[in-house]
């Protein structure tokens, strides 16, 4: 059975990295990934831009070049996936994470597809695998969305966008334009963080009535055709085809916490870990990327997290050292 110097847990772009400082270092390494190749990339909308510059969102100092300061997901998925085949990254795909449990001075990776065996984990998980529900009767409908997609298929429809950020912007803009009627049902008294160029855009349609918001309001209940809405002035109901719950992510905390990585008592849920090295409270377990921030899934993103795969390297790496001495 091959046993690795490091295994790493998530084909994100920071799992990239770290499997790119690993190699450059000269340890062994295997990137586990649930999905396909950066899957949550994957998975954001068809036509979404980065908020940052692609030089930003580089990793292992290996060029992006994009055709705009800003990449596209397009741009960004061909952008890993040339980086992990020019740097013949070993990475298992389609392979989820289920346990690990030390052996020995090991560890023991179970997954789905049988187990592997590591000195060092880096748990590089993400955020986007778990929406932030409404918990409102009706949820579960199938017209309800956590994941928005593609505008087209929202042509004629009835959309409610909830939400105040980034990803609600961008759904009721895209939909909007796109041949939807859509209102938005926002929490707060205002719009929340939404890319400096996007939002005067998204200001003017609520100002011209054309994209219809409701302020300081929330989504009570979503029936097949309607959904009911708690505004300032009462209750009250529209016709409805489509819900996109735009409401954010949130790390898999039950995974963090089965493995035995401590979590804060409060509501942010932040991982426990050491600053200056990513180490766990678990022995030889890293965190990196934007899984660092718990309950605050904005505070990291790739550009300040690229480092944290050097500081775990570096770390590992002088352990090594000081194991041979
Ligand atoms: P991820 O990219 O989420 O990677 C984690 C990986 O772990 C995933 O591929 C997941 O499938 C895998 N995984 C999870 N659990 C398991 C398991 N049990 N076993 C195996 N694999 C597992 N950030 C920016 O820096 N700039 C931007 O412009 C930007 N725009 C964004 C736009 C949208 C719409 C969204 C949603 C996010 C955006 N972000 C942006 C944030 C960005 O997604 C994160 O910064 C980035 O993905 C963090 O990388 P990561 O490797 O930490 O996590």
């Amino acid at each position: 059975e091959t046993t690795y110097d490091v295994l790493i847990i998530g084909a994100g772009p920071i799992g990239l990295a770290a499997g790119l400082e690993a190699q450059r270092e000269g340890l062994s390494y295997l990137i586990v990934e649930k999905g396909c190749l950066v899957n949550s990339l994957y998975n954001y909308p068809l036509n979404m831009t980065f908020f940052s510059t692609s030089e930003r969102l580089e990793i292992g100092g290996i060029p992006f070049t994009s055709l705009n300061a800003k990449p596209t997901r397009a741009e960004a998925l061909e952008y890993y996936r040339r980086v992990a085949d020019s740097a013949k990254l070993n990475i298992n795909l389609f392979e989820e994470v289920q346990h690990l449990q030390l052996e020995g001075e090991m560890y023991r990776i179970s997954t789905s597809k049988g187990s592997h065996l590591a000195r060092h984990v880096v748990v590089a998980l993400g955020f986007y695998g778990i929406p932030n529900l409404l918990n409102v009767p009706g949820e579960d409908l199938p017209k309800v969305r956590h994941y928005y997609f593609d505008p087209h298929y929202y042509f004629r429809q009835k959309v409610v966008v909830v939400g105040a950020n980034n990803s609600a912007a961008d759904a009721a803009l895209e939909t909007w334009r796109k041949g939807a009627d859509v209102t938005m049902v926002i929490r707060q008294p205002e719009l929340g963080s939404i890319k400096y160029w996007v939002k005067p855009d998204l200001e003017n349609r609520i100002k011209e009535g054309e994209i219809k918001a409701y302020f300081n309001s929330s989504i009570t209940e979503i029936r097949e055709r309607e959904v009911d809405i708690e505004t300032p002035e009462g209750k009250i109901t529209l016709e409805n085809d489509f819900v996109l719950a735009m409401t954010g992510y949130q790390p898999d905390f039950s995974f963090l916490e089965k493995i035995g990585i401590k979590l804060s008592e409060d509501e942010k849920r932040h991982p426990q870990y050491n600053p200056e090295t990513m180490e766990t409270n678990l022995p030889q377990v890293y965190l990196a990327g934007v899984v660092c921030g718990g309950m605050d899934t904005r505070v990291w993103f790739i550009e300040n997290s690229r480092d944290h795969a050097v500081k775990i390297i570096d770390h590992i790496k002088q352990e090594q050292q000081a194991e041979k001495v």
